[in-house]
This record gives C-alpha cells, structure tokens and sequence, in this order.
C-alpha cells in the first residue's frame, strides 16, 4: 500500500476534532488497508513504530530533521530555520518547503508504507559514531519521494510529534466498528488491556476479526495495562458499595512496579509500562530470590525505606532511582527500597486474570517467600467500620498513605487497564476539606513577569473529561514553584507547544501559550468551588459555572509516570466537590 493513503487519512484525522467522526475516518481506513500493513499503520497513528512498552523509541532532533528537509526539498537551511521560527512544527516546515519545492528525484522510488516504516526503523535503530548524519541521508531520500502532505507527516512522526489527538480508545472504537460491530468494542478493549500492543489488535481483528482478538492474553515479558481503583471517603461507604466484607490492603507509597518473572529472568515495567530492570537491580535481585515459579507476573508498591529502622520514607526518595543511565549503584545504596506484592497475573504460565482476588492472592502467597527486601503488602479481610478504621490508623503510622479496599466478589477479576470499584483507595486528605492532591494537565502558560521574566509566569491546568476525550480548565497555577521547577519547566514544555489552543482543550480562558496536554503535575488545593471561566464539568454542579480548585500549588511532584489522559478526571472532581459539599454541611 503507498504511504499516501495513509497521509491522506491523516489529513481527514487533522480536520476533526470529533471523537466520532475519527472513528468513522478510521473505521474506513482499516477495511481499505492490507491486512498484512494494518499493524505498521496503527503504530504510525500514534506517533509510533512499535506498542508503548518497546524502548525503541522515534525521536528525531529538530535540527536533523531541518537538515533532511532543507536537502530534499531544495528550500536552503536559512529558509527551512526560519519557516521553522515562525512556525514551530517540523510537520508544517515541510508541508511548505515541499509545496514550494525546487528539487524533484528523476527516478522516484515510489513510497510505499512498508518502505516509509522500515526507513523510520532503521533511523529509530541506529545509534553511535556517524548515525546522524546516516539519518538525516535515510530521510532525505525518503522525503524526496513524498509529497507535501506525506513529508508533513513523515516529519511530524519522526520528531514524534504526531498530534493527530487519535487516542487509544478511538482506535479500539474504529477497530469495532470495522470488522465486528460496536456491541464487540468491550472484547476489542478487553485484547488490548491485556497486551498493551493496539497494533497486535489491530492486525488480529483485520485477520481474524473477534475470534482473533480473543485469543489475546497475558504474556508473561509483555507487559498490561494496570488496574485501577476508585476514591471513597469512609470506610463506611466502602464496605456498603463492597457488599459488606471486603479486604483491606495497606496503601503504600511508592512506585508500581509489574514484575515479569521466567526461567530465572526477570523485567521490571511502570504503570506506563517503561521498562525499569535497569534501575532497580535491587528489586530483580530480590525477586530472583523470594519468587519461586518459572513463570509469573506479579506487581507491586516499590518504596523507599530506611534500612536501619526499616521504615518508610517518603515518596519524593524513590523518584531519584527513576530515569538513571548512570550511577545506578550508587543511587542503589543512596535510596535502598522494598517492594510490597499486592497482585498476582500470571502463574507458571496461566493467565490468573479471570481468578477472583482471593484466589490472586493465594497464588501470590503459594509463588513468594518473603524477606526484608521484597514482601506481601499488609492485608486484612474486614466487615467492620470501625476496624477498617483503626487499620487506616496503623496504616498511616507506618507511613503508609492509607488503604485500598479490594472486592472479594467472585467478579473480582483483575481489570486490566481499568477503574472501577472492584478496588477503592481510602486515603487520609480525603477525610479534610480538599487537602487531597489531584494530578492536574498542563494545557496552557502565561508569561512571567518581574522576577519570573524569561519563565512561565503561571500555567493553566485542566483535569481530563472522559465523555468528551477533552481537557477542562480548572485552575491558573503559580504557587509552588522554586527556581529549578521554573527552568525545568521551559524545557520539559518545550516539546509541547502548539501554536494555539489544541483541538482537545476546552478553555475559555486566553493563555500566552498553548501545549498538547501531555505533561501531568501534582497539585494541592484548598477547596473546590464553582467558576463561570473554567470548563471542568460545566454545568454540572449549576447552568452557567464549571468547578475552580482554589489556591492550587504544586507539591513538587512531576507525575511523570502519567500521561495527560491519565490527569484527574472531570468526573473525579465533581465526586469529590460533592463529598466535600457532604462534609461542609
Ligand atoms: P491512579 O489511581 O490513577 O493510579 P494515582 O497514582 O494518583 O492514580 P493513587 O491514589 O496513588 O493513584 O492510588 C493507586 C495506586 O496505589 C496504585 O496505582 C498503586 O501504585 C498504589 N498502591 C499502593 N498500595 C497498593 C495496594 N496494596 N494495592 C494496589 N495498589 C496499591
């Protein structure tokens, strides 16, 4: 299939921002595509060469990428730079440097998806002395057989800028709608949750329709998507919704950490499925000598502790093990952990995922033998308020950040890559008026002035709607920040600005500058209250106001192990200025 087939769906992707109408674009695109290329494809759509959890990475400089343009299109570096400056995306850089074009190939090659794709590879693969200049020749001669629109988007994949605001879900709703029909989308979601691998969906729904995605499941060195719990407030209302019994688990803080364990190997991965083996030699170790099974998949809470009283300590201590290439020993001895097992998905080979918590939880008991470094996360089965209670307290004295409250339903499966009250967190904030922290989305910024001259100023932060796939406005944001946060904060925007509001922010709010919602922050309010200038859950609450979180300032506490859809939901903080409603009463 030609690569302009599938630019030219992506032309009619960037012209909407209905969730809806994407999905009948790329509905009709998976029937026309080859089968055999629809996995190639799907990745592509996300800005992708392979599923989340694959190192290899795309990620070209900008100024390589100005380099391939500039020699393919015959446009001249100057002139490529300063397009560049005014325009800010290497997509739209090329889409003009190629309309305007003042070199054409005498034999073009033509540009097939495969040879687009296994280009890209060969660029994302390569490393070491004299790869970039063999990049930026691999993508020259790859843009000089493209069109302009094909070159936008061969551009904007490669500096993985794709922004063509596809989500995952959108992909899974089009794949339903394709080759089952959309009552089949919870089979399609159910395949992906398991896998991870949207492009490994895609190929067995074009190939084997349902019957295909069914035979998707747990794998054990590839990892799935977490489960995830809903917030309560008492344990009163969690027992009720619970049925009355429920186990209640210490809630640790830390990070998640799924471990996959065969034939003596094992591999770490994050909530957001990064592989982390190499920065937890410790915890790999550990699991090497307290797991016994030739395969599993187990997960748990890494958190740092102090070795010579054995407790504790504070989140913020284990994000300095994260993101290492170097002085891992030494962070190793600096920040020692303990990893506390909560989960079991997989047993010598058999997918525990259908099992029924209980039954998780006495494979967990049946594969480990504990020690000080790697053990079972507390855990007790309660029918009372009052112990469940007095369990928070013991809970929060060990450091811990409160509970989790699991079901023992025999439907207390494990949901991967869902939430929903089959586990319920009970944290201690929840329990004063808005002292909890909720994980907010940079959608926008506002100049600095005086002594912030040069730094965002303040920056506008939005929870994420899940009914609309769009990002509320909820706060401007200013307090919180030392001079570090500042400067690490114009670089770690960089990479996000759009020349203007992107398509799936809802703001009515004007900001200085506009971002793709990606970069996720820690934010502690004050209170929820009712605003007529931001959108989070319009209407909901009264006619004409959205919820504003008052006084917000950022903990410190960069939540990159989320993506911007994983920011607080719009739906969370309508729940929760109605428990605090509750409580003012
Ligand atoms: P999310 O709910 O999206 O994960 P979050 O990271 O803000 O958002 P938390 O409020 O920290 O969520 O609660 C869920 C997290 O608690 C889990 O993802 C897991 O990392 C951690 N956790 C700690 N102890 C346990 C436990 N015993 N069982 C399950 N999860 C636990």
């Amino acid at each position: 299939m030609l690569f302009r087939e599938l630019a030219d769906t992506y032309e009619r992707l960037e012209a909407t921002s209905s969730r809806l109408e994407m999905t009948e674009i790329l509905a009709e695109a998976f029937r026309r595509f080859d089968p055999s290329e629809i996995r190639m494809a799907t990745y592509l759509t996300q800005g992708q060469l392979y599923p989340d959890f694959n190192p290899i990475k795309l990620g070209m400089a900008d100024k390589m990428i100005l380099k391939a343009i500039a020699f393919a299109s015959g446009a001249g570096e100057a002139f490529v730079q300063e397009l560049m400056l005014k325009e800010g995306d290497p997509g739209l850089v090329a889409q003009i440097a190629f309309q305007n074009r003042k070199q054409t190939t005498l034999f073009p090659e033509p540009l097939t998806l495969t040879r687009a794709y296994r280009t890209l590879e060969t660029i994302a693969r390569s490393e070491g002395g004299g790869s970039q200049d063999m990049k930026i020749k691999l993508m020259s001669k790859l843009l000089s057989d493209a069109s302009s629109s094909e070159a936008k988007f061969l551009s904007r994949v490669i500096t993985g800028r794709m922004r063509l605001g596809v989500s995952s879900m959108t992909v899974l709703d089009a794949l339903a709608v394709a080759f089952a029909g959309k009552e089949d989308r919870g089979a399609v979601e159910r395949a992906f949750n398991v896998s991870s691998d949207l492009g490994l969906v895609a190929e067995m729904m074009a190939l084997h329709g349902l019957e295909g995605v069914s035979s998707i499941h747990v794998q054990v060195n590839r990892p799935l998507r977490a489960m995830l719990a809903e917030r309560m407030s008492s344990p009163e209302e969690i027992l009720e919704k619970m049925g009355g019994t429920c186990a209640f688990e210490y809630k640790y803080d830390g990070v998640r950490l799924q471990a996959h364990i065969c034939e003596g190997e094992v591999r770490l991965f994050s909530r957001k499925l990064d592989e982390l083996t190499s920065q937890f030699p410790d915890v790999v170790a550990g699991l090497k000598r307290t797991v016994r099974a030739e395969s599993a998949i187990v997960e748990g809470e890494c958190v740092p502790i102090d070795t010579n009283t054995g407790e504790f300590l504070p989140f913020q201590e284990v994000s300095h093990r994260r993101g290492r290439k170097h002085g891992v020993q030494e962070a190793m001895e600096d920040y020692p952990v303990k990893l506390c097992l909560f989960d079991c998905i997989l047993k010598d080979g058999e997918d525990l995922t259908d099992r029924p918590f209980l039954q998780r939880r006495e494979a967990l008991m049946s594969i480990v033998e504990p020690d000080d470094s790697v053990t079972l996360s507390e855990i007790r089965v309660l029918s009372s308020a009052d112990e469940a209670q007095s369990f928070f307290q013991e809970a929060i004295e060990d450091g811990c950040e409160g509970l989790m409250a699991k079901s023992l339903a025999d439907t207390s499966v494990y949901r991967a890559g869902n939430r929903g009250f089959l586990w319920i967190k009970y944290k201690k904030e929840y329990r004063s008026e808005m002292n909890d922290t909720v994980d907010l989305a940079v959608v926008g910024a506002f100049a600095g002035r005086g002594k912030r001259k040069g730094f965002y100023g303040a920056l506008l932060m939005a929870t994420y709607d899940v009914a609309t796939d769009t990002f509320q406005t909820v706060s401007k944001l200013g307090s919180g920040f030392d001079d570090a946060n500042l400067a690490a904060l114009l670089e770690m925007l960089s990479g996000d600005r759009v020349p203007e509001r992107h398509h799936l922010v809802d703001s009515k709010m004007e900001a200085d500058f506009w971002f793709q919602p990606r970069l996720v922050l820690e934010v502690r309010g004050a209170e929820i209250t009712l605003s007529p200038i931001h959108t989070c859950s319009f209407g909901s609450v009264r006619p004409d106001s959205g919820l504003a979180i008052r006084f917000p300032r950022f903990t410190g506490r960069f939540r990159d192990d989320k993506e911007g859809r994983e920011a607080t939901t719009s739906q969370e903080l309508l729940a929760m200025y109605q428990a605090q409603l509750k409580r003012v009463e």
